[in-house]
């Protein structure tokens, strides 16, 4: 029996992941789940799959983990600590799907102790790619792509050589405001940006997806998997999200990746790999979906984009601070604290202010200097928003 971990069980790539494996029980050992506040889904998900331990983030909520886990003989355990310890616990197959940079050091202690690590994290690849990397080939680990344009362009280059790639390019669907008018952008609110045409995700990067900082996090993420020159690496909007991403060749042939907007599809890839199974997906229908189209990606529209080429440039640890200031400005956005379009003004000013102490930093880089640097652009980002508001 194969043993299984999922950090962030209780969210949207959480229970996509515990519909494949409850499918197919017998086949796997669950070690640990772990969840946020929802503790009442967290237990139930926990009885249901036998895990050997569930863990709630926060730590206030342990004595109804207690409750809701009693006579079951589940570990209920709370905060975290607790949430890294369960990482040590040995496992074949991680599922990192915690949202943010909370997500990082779980992701690093599965890799140590030699686990395939599915990571939709993609927050950990922006952050520190080099050391997700280094830490899965050190530890005999590794990191499969579960963000569904790097699973379609892992898929499209299996058996290939890198050297012949010449393109990569992944979709973006647009978002909730592809359509609007520029010059209404400011007025979006966080209720309207939280609704996707196509995937239905999480609230954080849902509203991530109309402001392109999805798919800028998403360019950067290419960059750290596949090691390409940022040169290589484009987006189109793609509105009806079917083909995920492209890998273009240096003798001119294309290899797109197609299939219906499901996670499943991505997750039950990299949880079978490098086997193919069959997947609950809906099956692709090209004569019911008649056309595809496509957009450019504008940068006016979607300052996102150029901030994101603009880090991929920069390397060093740049990818820590565009992604705690973004998460910071998320925090503003939903808060009603700032405007929609201030978000990428906000993470501008804080790349802008730290750029000088983070580029020249090496790929050598370790945790803690990644957790020093997050902290320092949350503090940016902080006071950056509280002169604005
Ligand atoms: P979600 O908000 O639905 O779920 C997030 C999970 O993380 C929940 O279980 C929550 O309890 C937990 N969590 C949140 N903050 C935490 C913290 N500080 N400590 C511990 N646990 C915490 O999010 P989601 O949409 O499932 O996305 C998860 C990750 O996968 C994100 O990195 C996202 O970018 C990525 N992703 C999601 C999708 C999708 O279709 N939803 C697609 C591609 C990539
Ligand atoms: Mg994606």
């Amino acid at each position: 029996m194969r043993r299984v971990s999922i950090f962030g069980a209780t969210g949207s790539i959480g229970q996509n992941t515990i519909d494949l494996i409850a499918r197919a029980p017998e086949e796997y050992r669950v070690v640990a789940l772990t969840g946020g506040r929802n503790v009442a889904q967290l237990a139930e998900d926990a009885r249901r799959l036998r895990a050997e331990v569930a863990v709630a983030a926060d730590e206030p909520l342990l004595p109804e983990l207690r409750e809701r886990l009693a006579g079951s003989g589940i570990e209920a355990q709370a905060g975290r600590q607790a949430l890294v310890e369960a990482a040590d616990r040995p496992a074949d197959w991680v599922m990192s799907a915690i949202v943010g940079a909370a997500g990082l050091e779980p992701g690093l202690r599965a890799l140590q102790q030699g686990a395939a690590l599915a990571l939709a994290n993609k927050e950990s690849m922006v952050c520190a790619g080099r050391l997700m990397m280094r830490t899965a080939e050190a530890h005999g680990g590794r990191v499969l792509p579960v963000d569904s344009e790097h699973s379609a362009v892992f898929q499209a280059l299996i058996g290939e050589d890198m050297a012949a790639v010449e393109r990569v390019i992944i979709t973006a669907s647009g978002g909730a405001f592809r359509d609007w008018p520029l010059e209404d952008l400011h007025k979006a609110t966080p209720a309207q940006a939280a609704t996707h045409p196509n995937w239905d995700m999480g609230q954080r990067i849902t509203i991530d997806s109309a402001s392109m900082f999805n798919k800028a996090l998403e360019l950067i993420e290419t960059r750290e998997f596949f090691g390409l020159d940022p040169a290589k690496i484009e987006t189109v909007v793609h509105p009806e999200s079917m083909i995920h991403a492209l890998v273009g060749f240096n003798d001119g042939a294309f290899m797109a990746h197609v299939g219906p907007p499901d996670m499943r599809h991505a997750i039950g890839f990299a949880l079978h790999y490098p086997e193919r199974r069959t997947l609950p997906v809906e099956r692709l229908d090209l004569v019911k979906l008649g056309a595809l189209t496509f957009r450019p990606a504008c940068e006016t529209r979607w300052p996102a984009l150029r901030l994101a080429r603009e880090v991929m440039e920069a390397g060093g640890l740049s990818g820590a601070v565009f992604n705690a200031a973004k998460e910071v400005a998320l925090d503003a956005f939903i808060d009603g604290r700032i405007s929609f379009t201030r978000m990428a003004g906000v993470v501008e000013e804080v790349l802008t202010r730290l750029s000088s102490q983070v580029r020249h930093i090496d790929d050598a880089f370790d945790l803690d200097m990644v957790v020093e640097v997050d902290h320092l652009a949350r503090v940016g980002a902080g006071e950056i928003i509280a002169a604005t508001a």
